[in-house]
C-alpha cells in the first residue's frame, strides 16, 4: 500500500483515526478513495503529501505550506471566540480542548483546539489545532464560534518565500478541507526554504 492518508484523524473516512482507517482498508472493509485526501500521485512514505502538492482542493497555488514549529503537533492558531469573556468565565486554560467553528473566516468545519495559552484580559487563545480523536471521551470546552486572528509556525516555500508586511496566500498543513487562507506576513525569522513566521488577519 503505497499512500498513506494525513494523520488528521478526521473520521470523514467513517474511522476514528487514520490508522484505523488504514486497518479497515487492510481487512477488505475500506478502500483507499475513501479518504477525501487520497491522491494517487501520492509517495510511499510521504505521510502527507497527498494534499501538500503546491494546490489546493480548489486548484489554486500557495505561496508557502505552513507546518509547525519544531516538536509541535501544528502550526500555532491564535483565536478569538465570538464570546471572549468565556475565557475567564469558564477559566479556560493551557491543556484545555475547546471547540469551535472558525465562523469569522466562513469555515464549515468545526475543530478541535488544545490550549497553549489562555488571555483572560483579551479572551485570545494560542492554541494547536488536534484532531477530533482528542474530543472524544473527554470534556471540552464548546466556544461554538471564534475569529481566527493568526497563525505560527514554520513556513515552507512553495511559490514565495513570506515577505513581512505582504497579505500572502498559505495552506495550514492540518487544515482538514485543504484550503488556501491568505494573511498579512507580520514576523518572519530566518531566510532559505523554512522560516518561522506569523500571520495574521486570516482569510479563505
Ligand atoms: S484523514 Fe480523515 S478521512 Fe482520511 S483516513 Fe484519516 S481520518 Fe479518515
Amino acid at each position: 500500500m503505497g499512500w498513506r492518508p494525513p494523520g488528521k484523524d478526521c473520521g470523514l473516512c467513517g474511522a476514528r483515526t487514520c490508522e484505523g482507517f488504514l486497518a479497515a482498508v487492510e481487512r477488505g472493509e475500506k478502500r483507499l478513495q475513501e479518504c477525501p485526501f487520497y491522491h494517487e500521485g501520492g509517495t510511499a512514505d510521504g505521510r502527507g503529501a497527498a494534499v501538500h502538492t503546491g494546490r489546493d482542493v480548489l486548484g489554486n497555488t500557495y505561496d508557502f505550506l505552513l507546518t509547525p514549529l519544531p516538536g509541535e503537533p501544528s502550526a500555532r492558531k491564535v483565536v478569538l471566540p465570538f464570546r471572549p469573556d468565556l475565557v475567564e468565565r469558564w477559566g479556560i486554560d493551557a491543556g484545555d480542548i475547546v471547540l469551535g467553528r472558525p465562523e469569522g473566516a466562513g469555515c464549515p468545519v468545526q475543530h478541535v483546539l488544545r490550549v497553549i495559552d489562555a488571555d483572560p484580559i483579551t479572551g485570545l487563545l494560542t492554541t494547536h489545532v488536534v484532531g477530533p480523536a482528542h474530543s472524544r471521551g473527554k470534556e471540552c470546552l464548546d466556544v461554538k464560534a471564534y475569529h481566527i486572528v493568526g497563525f505560527e509556525g514554520m513556513a515552507r516555500t512553495v511559490l514565495r518565500p513570506p515577505t513581512f508586511g505582504m497579505r500572502q496566500r498559505f495552506l495550514p498543513s492540518a487544515c482538514m478541507m485543504a484550503l488556501t487562507h491568505t494573511g498579512v506576513v507580520n514576523l518572519v525569522i530566518g531566510r532559505g526554504e523554512e522560516a518561522q513566521v506569523r500571520v495574521e488577519d486570516i482569510r479563505l
